[in-house]
């Protein structure tokens, strides 16, 4: 029998409930107004009393208006046909709507239950299996889609059958399992799962080993993000933070794509509608929608379902992880989040943490971040997500509460830089402020050194101090003056001017410059080294202003060239000349 209740009272999407029977917490219950149904999620209980969160509207809504309590907490919808499409926080299928808006009290069937699939058995009958087992796979976007066995099923049990190949629905019996009392369990292509619940059932999560090439250089060649990793950018308003992460989606090495879009207006989330799907992979020239969900979200769109989305993009995320796949999943803005976490805690009268944020924002925050990750599969494979995070904070300033927390999270930290960004220094990643915890793990600069080449993370090292010592020089000069400092300090200035033009600055919208393939960025990386390291002889500070000049120019047009063809090794005979020379 299901728990029942009646409305007490209402502050706007926080409604009380007077209770008959158990209610658990983030329980999910539905609120009868009209001849619809408002879905809600149980925040707080005390005694007879619930307090719910209204996923939408509660226009209209009266005290003593009937409550009916589900029993389960609120859940994604997990099988074939994820892949391509768009969501809200509660896995509304948008493309199904009218606009952006679903009417109140609308709920729709996140996965097409007519489209047939071709489905191939992995499972033998007799086989023994437990949960996120593979039974089978059909292909979604050009990727094989496991069949598992539901992660909620608990202990061992053995395949009675598997479906024959062949074409099915979704909701159609792929494979029936016995359990230990010998009870026949059908199996179908869909499962839920809830979404505030990490998905488990891997065998182990070792700590990130390998690399995320992303094609970014300021990523990949100074601060790397592991697969499996985290990383968060946090950048004022205009900086490119969405830039940079669509970026990082149309170039990362992943086989899927999850988007959070948690926009401020409606037309940031009508631009990822409009642009994404447009956007072509750049490894397979298909369609990068073709492998990748957008989860979005407004902030007109009632505060629960704001928070819920993050949360539903994670679970699909580990879904797809759990296939052996590589997924990276994209937040943008995590900000747009805590501030519904924010306008709940406050609703509820809670006592505020810094700023008015919950208290445990932190925790809250650290354990979404946690449950990113490379893990082990039973049959030994690996799969992974992994998370960046944007962080819009008010005014720019790092020290608020959500930055902050962050920062303890995410192992990769890519600062944007407001006075970067007004000087079209893009992407604006502050060069020094920003940093990848990975570099420090030893098991990464192995791997970095065997896959780029011996000796690449003393090279890295090396470049991150030419910057420091430039920007040394640079605040000297500007105090001192031009002559007021030796010639060194010039050089010095230059030479991390270079690593900046020619490492760090990138043009997202250049079809050649934007996308580096780690070859690339080893032999650029290299060359800028081995321009620093050259001898010149130079008598004052016009000359070396001209020499580095002349230089960057030279290897901009090389960054705007096809690698090694004719063009780039015309300005690579210019380059060489010119270091020969000096020697
Ligand atoms: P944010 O998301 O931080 O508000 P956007 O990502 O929308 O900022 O970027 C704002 C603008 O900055 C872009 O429309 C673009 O003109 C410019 N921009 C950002 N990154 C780059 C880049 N890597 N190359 C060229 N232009 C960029
Ligand atoms: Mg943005």
């Amino acid at each position: 029998m299901k728990t029942t209740g009646k409305v007490t009272g209402i502050i706007s999407n926080l409604v009380t409930v007077e209770v008959d029977g158990p209610v658990a917490q983030n329980e999910i219950c539905f609120i009868s107004l009209g001849n619809s149904k408002l879905m809600a999620e149980v925040i707080k209980v005390t005694g007879k009393n619930a307090f719910v969160q209204v996923y939408e509207s509660t226009r209209g809504l009266k005290k003593g208006n009937s409550v009916e309590f589900e029993g389960y907490m609120l859940e994604a919808t997990l099988g074939p046909g994820l892949l391509s499409s768009n969501y809200d926080g509660l896995q509304n299928n948008l493309a199904t709507m009218k606009g952006v808006f679903l009417e109140r009290g609308e709920y729709t069937n996140p996965i097409d239950t007519e489209k047939e699939w071709e489905f191939k058995p992995i499972a033998k009958p007799g086989d023994k299996v437990e949960a996120a087992h593979w039974l089978g796979e059909v292909e979604e976007g050009w990727l094989p889609h496991k069949i598992m066995v539901p992660f909620s099923f608990k202990g061992e049990y053995t395949v009675k059958s598997v479906a024959q190949p062949g074409n099915y629905k979704v909701n159609d019996t792929i494979a029936v399992l016995t359990d230990d009392k010998g009870e026949d369990i059908p199996v179908t292509m869909i499962q839920k799962w809830p979404v505030k619940v990490a998905i488990g059932g891997y065998k182990e999560k070792p700590r990130p080993y390998k690399i995320m090439e992303t094609g970014v250089r300021c990523i990949d060649t100074l601060n790397p993000i592991a697969e499996g990793g985290t990383g968060f950018i946090p950048g004022p308003f205009g900086c490119g933070k969405t830039v940079l992460q669509h970026a990082i989606a149309k170039q990362g090495e992943a086989d899927v794509i999850i988007m959070a879009a948690c926009g401020e207006r409606a037309n940031e989330v009508v631009e990822i509608f409009t642009e994404f799907p447009e956007l072509i992979d750049a490894r397979t020239g298909r369609k990068l929608m073709e492998r990748t969900t957008i989860i979005c979200n407004t902030s007109n769109m009632p505060v629960a379902a704001r928070e819920a989305s993050v949360y539903t993009a994670m679970t699909i995320g580990e879904y797809y992880r759990m296939m052996g796949l590589k997924v990276l999943l994209l937040a943008d803005s995590t900000s747009r989040w805590a501030q519904a976490l924010r306008e709940m805690s406050n609703r509820m009268e809670e006592l505020p943490g810094a700023d008015a944020f919950p208290v445990d924002l932190p925790a809250i925050i650290s354990s979404f971040y946690a449950r990113a990750g490379l893990v082990t599969l039973y049959n030994g494979q690996t799969g992974s997500v992994t998370f960046i995070g944007t962080v819009s904070p008010a005014g720019g300033n790092l020290k608020e509460p959500v930055t902050e927390s962050t920062k303890k999270a995410a192992r990769c930290f890519y600062a944007l830089n407001q006075s970067r960004a007004d000087r079209k220094r893009y992407p604006a990643v502050d060069p020094i402020d920003s940093y990848s915890k990975y570099l420090e793990y030893p098991e990464i600069a192995e791997y970095l050194n065997n896959k780029v080449e011996s000796g690449w993370v003393a090279s890295v090292n090396k470049a991150k101090n030419i910057i420091l010592r430039g920007k040394e020089a640079y605040e000297q000069i500007n105090i001192l003056g031009d002559d007021g400092v030796p010639l060194e300090y010039h050089m010095r200035y230059w030479k991390s001017e270079l690593i900046d033009f020619i490492i760090l600055q990138q043009d997202a919208f250049d079809p050649i410059d934007s996308s580096t393939p780690m070859e690339r960025q080893k032999f650029m990386l290299n060359k800028v080294l081995e321009v620093c390291d050259a001898k010149v002889e130079l008598e004052n500070f016009d000359q070396i202003t001209a020499h580095y000049k002349n230089i960057i120019n030279i290897m901009r047009q090389m960054n705007y060239s096809e690698f090694k063809s004719e063009e780039f090794n015309k300005y690579l005979d210019q380059l060489n000349t010119i270091i020969r020379h000096d020697n």
